[in-house]
């Protein structure tokens, strides 16, 4: 399955020139490997085109591929039929999504055989993800063993979250051992909006606070305080703060043994309940926001439900993060609901007219494409709604150090 969102132009360029060190090629492949599903995409980084993006899915089920090394295999043919192949010389690098980079990788890193090592040592932080991600980098190796290879963590951009807020109230020597902290991710996405943010306004980045609010089917919040991460909604694992599509976000921990000891469930059904059986669709049956607000349309009490915990626990973090940071310049809104839903973007920010928060409903209201303001003119926080662009930013930090 490939989508043909050929040739598409980013709007920012930024100074993607000449091409260094890798001998004039500016191809960039990026790949997204899940438990799963391989996601690509290949961007000429001379103007910052995307050339092709796809999915090869159900990778080790049935009816599917057999494994990682297939599915790269099968993306890699794709490519090639609509002569982009991986054998091209244009191609300049690899660029990986990385879940998890414990405390070791607070940057994109050049792949070696050790780095690699590193990375399959944080396995127990990540069982779920970095297994796949490990796998993506081993064939795409395999694949083009001359080119540079590029992991870009997830975890990066919070590495500069003050202890204060890293640190959870436990005893510090079982922290230490067990690496218990908070690592908190979609880093490569709350450092390009954020950053976006800044852009949009016309400012310094350096000069700007914003509180980002990425809601996908996975949702975290960030604040960043001048470019730097100084908080952050996911902590340990992905399963800390908002309400996700299936996860529950926070949760009092004692919930767990009550479920082992009067529940008699299992460790692993309690992680599956948690993980995958909660949020919106533990509430209402549903994960997916389009249908929730269908069905609230329709009277439905469980949805409507499932919307307000929802809004809920977000005003509590936009609260929370207005207060680490002191001063907010922005809240920007993205990923699948943020970017589209008017609805949950009013109804987390409604009434906050004394923390300096106007929304105006109209901008709001109004569907559009790029990044835009939905605030209403003069409000001292400036609410925005910034489309995320993961692929873009990973295609950036790969090319950047391919090029060094
Ligand atoms: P992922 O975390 O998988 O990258 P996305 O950022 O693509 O997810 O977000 C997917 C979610 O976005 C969907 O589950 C759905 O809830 C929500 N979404 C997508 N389009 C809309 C829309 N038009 N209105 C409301 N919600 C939407």
């Amino acid at each position: 399955m490939t989508d043909a969102t050929d040739t598409t132009d980013t709007t920012d360029a930024s100074g993607t020139g000449g091409a260094g060190g890798t001998g004039g090629a500016t191809w960039v492949l990026v790949l997204n490997s899940g438990s799963s599903s391989v996601k690509y995409q290949l961007l000429d980084m001379a103007g910052e085109r995307r050339l092709a993006s796809g999915v090869v899915e159900r990778i080790g089920e049935e009816g599917g591929v057999a494994d990682h090394a297939e599915a790269l295999r099968q993306a890699s043919a794709e490519l090639k039929e609509r002569g982009l192949g991986l054998d091209s010389p244009a191609l300049a690098a690899v660029g990986h999504r990385v879940v998890h980079g414990g405390t070791r990788f607070t940057e994109p890193t050049v792949v070696t055989d050790e780095v690699l090592a590193e990375i399959e040592k944080l396995v127990p932080l990540a069982p779920l993800h970095n297994p796949a991600n490990i796998t993506g980098i081993k064939v795409a190796r395999e694949l083009r063993p001359d080119l540079t290879q590029v992991a870009v963590f997830d975890t990066a951009f919070h590495s500069t979250i003050p202890e204060a807020a890293a640190r959870y109230a436990i005893d510090t020597s079982v922290a230490d051992r067990f690496g218990i902290r908070r690592y908190g991710f979609h880093g490569t996405s709350h450092a390009y909006v954020s950053a976006a943010t800044a852009a949009l306004l016309g400012r310094d980045p350096a000069q700007v606070n914003v509180i980002v609010l990425h809601l996908g089917n996975g949702a975290s919040a960030s604040a960043v305080r001048g470019g730097v991460c100084v908080d952050t909604s996911m902590g340990l694992t992905p399963l800390e703060g908002l309400v996700m599509g299936t996860r529950s976000g926070d949760i009092d921990p004692a919930v767990v043994f009550h479920l082992e000891r009067v529940g008699g469930m299992s460790t692993d059904e309690i992680d599956t309940l948690l993980n995958k059986r909660s949020g919106l669709l533990g509430l209402c049956g549903a994960n997916d926001m389009r249908e929730i607000g269908r069905r609230m349309g329709e009277g439905d009490e469980a949805a409507r439900l499932a919307f307000d915990v929802y809004v809920h626990r977000l005003r509590r973090y936009v609260g929370a993060f207005t207060a680490v940071l002191g001063r907010v310049d922005a809240i920007a809104f993205t990923a699948g609901v943020g970017e589209n839903s008017a609805a949950v973007r009013v109804a987390a920010l409604d009434g906050l007219e004394a923390l300096g928060i106007h929304v105006d409903p109209v901008r709001n209201a109004v569907r559009g494409s790029g990044p835009r303001l939905i605030s209403a003119d003069g409000s001292p926080v400036a609410v925005a709604v910034v489309p995320t662009d993961e692929e873009l930013a990973i295609a950036r930090d790969t090319y950047a150090l391919a090029r060094a």
